[in-house]
């Protein structure tokens, strides 16, 4: 029996096995896949990624320093708006190493993580859980037992379902597509062209130019970003596609059963970007729960929420003015423009004394 079993090896997965296993737990992960592939992300976040890594693997990830964005509520030709930092507001970082990277911190934490290994299905009982998985190869067919399970696979997740949690509020689809143009400037595009959303190009240095975009199902995004590569006249290769849930459910465990990162929604609401929540929030599993004491869940519920459920209500306010009309885009754009004190994963910085003392500077 293990203490836990953790379905899916991105970040929020491995941090959440690595910290339950420094803590002395036995703990098995299974990834369906090879760690960190296949890629569907930007791989862009704030600074605050380097305390999740160790400082020797900084140089094999990082790829680009980003100082702010140039915002347009038309194509590359419009009349650009710059927000910007006098230090670095975020970096551009290869996110298949860092995938690679969150999980040997986990093996060497003790956890036992398996690669190729698909949970198939989640069977929860009185006083243990059940957690089939299909191996490739020869190994054929295995059940584990576990006290607790940890879903941490992603938008579309088995063990949300298998358990019958709650779907995230909304689903985006994502896509994202590369040239080879070597590119160190650091700002990124922001195009509110998107209905719902933004596309973007971020310059991701020696390892060329990232042209991507979210908008909600129903809308066309192959047609979208089309466009897009169009108006920036490049032709892209490398094109990845994937799901960004947004709005975390009510409820996101059960009696032995707990979602971390993406399967909980755990997501900035304005960009769509989930390492760094979903890893705060796989910090507060491993502070709080305990696999023998199944009332230890309600815990986890409530500080994950009073560590990002006002950062993700901000987001979501913050998100409404893409939908704006153009023209109140424009004002509010002009207005706000110039040096900003925010931190990107933390729209409650905007009202912070920094900021707001430079805004009205
Ligand atoms: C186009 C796009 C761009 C993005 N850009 C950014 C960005 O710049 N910055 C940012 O912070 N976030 C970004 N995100 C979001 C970010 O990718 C996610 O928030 C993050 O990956 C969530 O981590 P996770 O560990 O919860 O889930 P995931 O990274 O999705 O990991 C889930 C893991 O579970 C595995 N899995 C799934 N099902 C099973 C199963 N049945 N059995 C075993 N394993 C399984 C998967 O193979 C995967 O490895 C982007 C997303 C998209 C789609």
């Amino acid at each position: 029996m293990y203490d836990f079993v953790v379905v899916g090896v991105g970040p929020a997965g491995a941090r959440f096995a690595r910290r339950a296993a420094e803590d002395g737990y036995d703990v098995l992960a299974l990834e369906k896949g090879a760690v960190g592939e296949p890629l569907a992300c930007s791989g862009h976040v704030s600074t605050d990624i380097w305390d999740f890594v160790p400082s020797e693997a900084r140089d094999r990830l990082f790829q680009n320093r980003i100082y702010g964005a140039n915002f347009y509520t038309g194509g590359p030709d419009a009349e650009s708006h710059c927000f910007y930092k006098t230090d670095e507001v975020s970096n551009v970082i290869d996110r298949v190493e860092l995938d690679r990277t969150l999980a040997d911190c986990a093996r060497r934490a003790g956890a036992d993580i398996r690669e190729n290994h698909t949970v198939t299905a989640v069977d929860e009982q009185p006083d243990h859980v059940e957690v089939t998985a299909s191996a490739a190869g020869d190994e054929g067919t295995q059940t584990f037992e576990a006290r607790m399970v940890a879903g941490c696979d992603g938008p579309v997740s088995r063990v949300r379902q298998a358990a019958g949690l709650p779907e995230p509020t909304e689903k985006l689809h994502g896509v994202l597509a590369f040239t080879d143009e070597v590119d160190h400037t650091d700002y990124v595009d922001v195009h509110l062209t998107v209905p719902g959303f933004f596309a973007w190009r971020i310059p991701r240095g020696e390892a060329g130019v990232e042209y991507g975009l979210a908008a909600p199902p129903g809308d066309d995004v192959t047609a979208l970003f089309e466009t897009l590569t169009e108006q920036y006249g490049v032709e892209t290769d490398r094109f990845c596609s994937g799901a960004i849930p947004i709005g975390p459910p009510d409820t996101v465990s059960t009696d032995r059963i707990f979602l971390l990162g993406d399967a909980a929604a755990q997501t900035k609401p304005f960009t769509g970007g989930g390492i760094l929540y979903g890893m705060t929030a796989a910090d507060c599993a491993a502070r709080h729960i305990q696999p023998h004491r199944p009332e230890s869940l309600a815990i986890y519920e409530d500080a994950w929420r009073e560590s990002l459920s006002t950062e993700i209500r901000l987001g979501h306010l913050i998100r409404r003015a893409y939908s704006l009309p153009e023209p109140v885009q424009q004002v509010g754009l002009t207005a706000l423009a110039g040096e900003i004190g925010v931190h990107m994963d933390k729209p409650s910085s905007f009202f912070s004394k920094t900021h707001l003392k430079r805004l009205f500077s």
